[in-house]
């Protein structure tokens, strides 16, 4: 639990708190709780997510919305209860009832064994946070603006903006001020520890040896690496999938889905192959379009498929396992690139197909269990992939559309400084 990680004794889970396993990367800082975490789940509000029924089913085109009458809308009533889920909809249930005996075997494993440590680790987390605390997080909140890069991004002055480290390093400040453009440049934190850096009006923390690129998609090939033995070994990516509830909340700008068949994931790959991980929302839409065209369009192989379980603070699941339109739990896709094979030759056998990959293949239906991070915020997965990986063992990370740096690892998006603002951070 002290590097944030239980393993599930006999099952393919753990259970992670993911704000300390992001603290582990940093020497001098640790993440606060009570920011990383969302509120809701940390307080009793999320019952009612619980507590509400399931929602009703869409309504049939047939039905004739302008009518007043009661009659028809006894009619109406009928028909809802004869809703037959459509074929998109069967197939989202058949996926749900043949990974639910895994899920829930996972979740009664983690409430039997872990669930004492997870208590006791609430417990903490209600000694840092006083009754009042949600008055206390929001005035600090409104004391320390945050930048809101995406805004900032579309000003005609963003090619201006620049990004100061402030301080070289902890112990040794003879470096000096370094300034760099911060939209569309690759700006590097070189040295083995955390730096403070500081960008209009705002101070963030930066992690060792990361590096970052703050641009559209259009940009994004900054970061494909020449020659490709330096590319990258383990690529994350959680794509900005059009959904309504993203829209609603104006959380952030999405993508339709064929930009992303774009993304230049095959040039980014270390030439040894690399493992993606690919987030998914519960949309059999965006499961199919990613298994069948996004997939293969990047060359990738699949694997295997992990259920990211989303907790409260108690352990329990945010809403019931088989609510209709509302999964406690997201899909993260698996799949291999494989190596490439040198300049000049073609020869699959020797270099290219899956025959290279000679390594520990990722189980399939492994469960991560975790309380949400604030804004949707995922679960880290460095620690849990860095076992998987092909070609060199040391991980080469690369997170695309990143909303925070990680520790070694490249991070690329429109806003990977986002959950970087110092305020998230309390001293060690
Ligand atoms: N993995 C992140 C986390 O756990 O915090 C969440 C990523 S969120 C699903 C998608 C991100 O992609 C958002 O930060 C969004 O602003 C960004 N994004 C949307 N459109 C983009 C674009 N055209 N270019 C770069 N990033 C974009």
């Amino acid at each position: 639990m002290q590097q944030g990680i239980v393993r599930i004794t006999g099952k393919n889970a753990v259970f992670m708190d993911s704000s300390l396993v992001v603290s582990a990367a940093y020497s001098y800082h640790c993440t606060k709780s009570e920011r990383y975490y969302s509120r809701s789940f940390l307080f009793s509000s999320c019952e009612s997510i619980v507590a509400s029924p399931p929602p009703s089913p869409p309504s049939s085109p047939l039905d004739d919305s302008c009518s007043g009458s009661r009659k028809r809308k006894r009619k109406k009533k009928k028909k809802k209860r004869l809703y037959t889920p459509n074929e998109k909809e069967s197939f989202a249930e058949c996926r749900h009832q043949e990974v639910r005996g895994d899920i829930l075997e996972a979740y009664e494993a983690f409430q039997a064994t872990a669930i004492p440590r997870v208590k006791s680790h609430a417990v903490a987390l209600r000694q840092i946070l006083p009754a009042n605390t949600t008055t206390i997080v929001c005035q600090e909140q409104e004391q320390e603006q945050e930048v809101d890069f995406v805004e900032l991004g579309k000003l005609w002055q963003a090619p201006l903006y620049e990004i100061t480290f402030s301080q070289s390093s902890e112990r040794s400040s003879g470096q000096g001020l370094r300034s760099f453009t911060l939209f569309n440049t690759v700006i590097e934190n070189a040295i083995k520890e955390e730096v403070v850096a500081e960008c209009a009006g705002c101070r963030f923390l930066l992690p060792c040896l990361c590096q970052f690129l703050i641009s559209d998609i259009n940009q994004v090939h900054q970061l494909v690496p020449e020659p490709s033995c330096e590319g990258f070994n383990l690529l994350v990516i959680d794509p900005p999938w059009e959904n309504k509830s993203v829209h609603r909340r104006a959380l952030y700008p999405t993508l339709p889905n064929r930009s992303l068949l774009s993304l230049p994931v095959k040039q980014l790959a270390h030439a040894d192959g690399a493992l993606v991980a690919l987030w998914i929302t519960n949309r059999e839409k965006l499961r199919q379009f990613a298994e069948k065209e996004l997939f293969p369009a990047w060359g990738i192989t699949p694997a295997a498929v992990w259920y990211w379980l989303k907790v409260k603070e108690d352990g329990v699941m945010v809403s019931p396992l088989d609510l209709a339109h509302h999964k406690p739990y997201e899909c993260l896709l698996l799949g291999y690139l494989p190596c490439q094979p040198p300049l000049g030759t073609d020869n699959k056998d020797v270099h290219g197909g899956t025959a290279d990959l000679k390594h520990e293949k990722p189980p399939d239906k492994f469960v991560i269990i975790s309380v949400p991070g604030d804004h949707s915020r995922k679960p880290p997965l460095g620690p849990l992939l860095s076992g998987f990986l092909p070609g060199p063992k040391k991980v080469k990370g690369i997170e695309l559309f990143a909303r925070e740096l990680t520790a070694g690892w490249t991070s690329w998006g429109n806003e990977p400084l986002r959950f970087q603002h110092l305020p998230y951070f309390r001293r060690k």
